[in-house]
């Protein structure tokens, strides 16, 4: 069997499970759990104070089975190989599991954003494309944000990749709308969140408006997560962000924090709301419990101290494996990444075939597709979990496995 020392290992376990149950032979499950590439790139700046900064870039290509390697660019300062890796093998099953044409793949560079200036960022990102383009395209692997990214930076990436191959929108998704981004791409990931705790919510029966979720997490997930949550009804109790976490009762003043968070750049001391600490908002009792920041957030060590009935993993791979069988045990529903955030890389296709075609659709489009594809998901993955008796994202690994496999299968590897 492949071995890896992972940080995801909630991946590697549940493919493991999966190719077990589906009664894959050992090479088959090799080759749905390892890379097919993995390129790392030193990127070399100058720094606004004349200094010279380096930082290392990755860009791993995991499956293209079903269609071009596909997946986000993350900026963060402990992003490496190994969990490159990890996200690109997750990005490949996701596409899978919504039958969308395109394999999987994830990128990042090891720095932190927030301490570069804008022309710094700029700069970072061109240098990272001239060394990487020979590996991307719109037909060989397309880019989209991730932590830390945005639709700016996707921006350049398509400049600085057009400069050298002509005109490419494609190459990217997540542009801003006039460099031939999408409608709703922004909020797609959280909105999408949304669409599958509302299908949750109507096949176990229980009735969305009213229920209570807290978001750890205030960013672009988070936060179009929580907009969307309301608008079905739902009563978003507390957020957070990486500094504090903000709670309300009787449900949080949306606009006021994101007003409050712009023009000050801190969720702390919003008029009206209590802020509470990090570990008090992962143990409010709530229906719905959605991290949307980092990876491995819920952990054997805070796991016990959780509140909630069903956790949705709005973020990737937020919850660790011991912290898994424990929510089991205690029968919380724990709603699998691939399945709970692929709102993003669904609108990212959208975005990729206009581009393709040279068109642009209406919002309307954008969402009611978005709607039917993640519904579909949705539907697809509850009655595999019923009718063989397994976890959510046991179903959704075996589903998502058998596409790729099935796909290999196809070319004749
Ligand atoms: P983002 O950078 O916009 O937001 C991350 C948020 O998490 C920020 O508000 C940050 O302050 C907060 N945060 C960081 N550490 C925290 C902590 N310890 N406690 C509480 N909050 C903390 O990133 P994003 O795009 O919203 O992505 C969030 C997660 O969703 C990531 O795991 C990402 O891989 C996943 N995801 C994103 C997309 C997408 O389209 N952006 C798609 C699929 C999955």
């Amino acid at each position: 069997m492949p071995s890896k020392t992972n940080t995801l290992s909630t991946f590697t376990n549940a493919l493991s499970t999966a190719c077990e149950r589906l009664g894959y032979s050992d090479s088959i499950h090799k080759l749905l759990a390892l890379s097919a590439r993995e390129i790392k790139v030193e990127i070399p700046i100058v720094r606004d104070n004349g200094e010279l900064a380096v930082f290392s870039g990755y860009r791993v290509q995991h499956h293209n089975a079903r269609g071009p390697y596909k997946g986000g660019l993350r900026y963060h300062p402990k992003v490496d190989l190994e969990e490159v890796r990890d996200l690109a093998s997750l990005m490949t099953l996701k596409t899978a599991l919504m039958d969308i044409p395109l394999g999987g793949a994830k990128g990042g560079i090891d720095c932190d954003p927030h301490s570069l200036t804008s022309r710094e960022l700029e700069m970072l990102t061109r240098k990272f494309v001239k060394r990487m383009h020979r590996h991307i395209g719109p037909e060989m692997d397309i880019m989209a944000p991730d932590v830390g990214t945005d639709a700016s930076i996707m921006g350049w990436i398509h400049s600085e990749y057009s400069a050298i191959y002509g005109h490419s929108p494609a190459v990217v998704t997540g542009k801003p709308i006039n460099l031939g981004g999408s409608q709703g791409r922004e909020k797609a990931t959280g909105y999408g969140v949304a669409i599958v705790i509302d299908a949750v919510a109507r096949t176990r029966g229980g009735p969305l408006s009213g229920a209570t979720a807290v978001i750890q997490g205030f960013g672009n997930v988070g936060m179009h997560a929580a907009f969307c949550l309301r608008d079905l009804g739902v009563k978003v109790i507390a957020v957070s962000d990486s500094r504090t976490a903000v709670y309300g009762k009787d449900g949080l003043d949306l606009d006021g924090l994101v007003k409050h968070k712009q023009e000050r750049g801190t969720l702390e001391d919003v008029d009206g709301h209590r802020n509470i600490s990090h570990e008090e908002l992962l143990a409010l009792e709530c229906d719905y419990l959605i991290p949307a920041a980092l990876g491995g957030a819920i952990t054997r060590k805070n796991v016990d101290t959780l509140n909630c009935r069903h956790l949705v993993e709005a973020a990737n791979a937020p919850v660790t494996p011991d912290a898994e069988d424990a929510l089991l045990k205690r029968n919380v529903e724990i709603v699998p990444d691939i399945l709970a955030n692929a709102g993003g890389v669904i609108v990212s296709y959208f975005e990729w075939v206009q581009n393709l075609q040279r068109r642009a659709w209406p919002l309307f489009k954008v969402d009611r597709e978005l709607n039917r594809i993640l519904h579909g998901a949705a539907h697809d993955v509850m009655s595999r979990s019923h009718d063989e008796g397994i976890t959510l994202r046991a179903a959704a690994y075996e589903i998502a496995a058998m596409r790729v496999k099935d796909a290999l299968d196809a070319t004749g590897f």
